[in-house]
């Protein structure tokens, strides 16, 4: 199954975020800020990073940008969770690398149709694979 990283700095999120993906049985592995989401991206390859964009520090267009800059991490599909629904938004994301944006607060089944969809089309997407 497949491993998820997400960068997300508020608690109650974080909590959320893992309960739903590992009740649907994905690997979740968590930073709570984007140094250290960028370190755990390198060395665990997730096979999607789901980044907060409202980070302390540097935030999560910057760290998408040094993810989709790098060899190592740039075919690591990246949708952001953002908070922000203003015209332009959508834009700025997409221009930072993000492969896509969920909005908060979660739909439940709508961040779990989101996140299996972008999974299955991912290079070298884990379906169908004996783990
Ligand atoms: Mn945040």
């Amino acid at each position: 199954m497949a491993t998820i990283l997400i960068v997300e700095d508020n608690v109650t999120n974080m909590k959320l975020s893992t309960f739903l993906l590992e009740s649907a049985d994905y690997t979740v592995i968590a930073a709570v800020n984007a140094e250290l989401g960028l370190a755990m991206a390198r060395e665990s390859r997730p096979d999607l990073i789901l980044m907060d964009i409202q980070l302390p520090g540097m935030d999560g267009l910057q760290a998408t940008g040094v993810l989709k800059a790098d060899p190592e991490t740039r075919d690591i599909p990246v949708i952001a969770l953002t908070a922000l629904a203003m015209k332009g938004d959508e834009e700025r994301i997409l221009a930072a690398g993000c492969d896509g944006y969920i909005a908060k607060p979660l739909d439940y089944k709508e961040f779990l149709r989101r996140v299996a969809a972008k999974l299955a089309e991912a290079p070298g997407t884990v379906a169908g694979s004996p783990e």
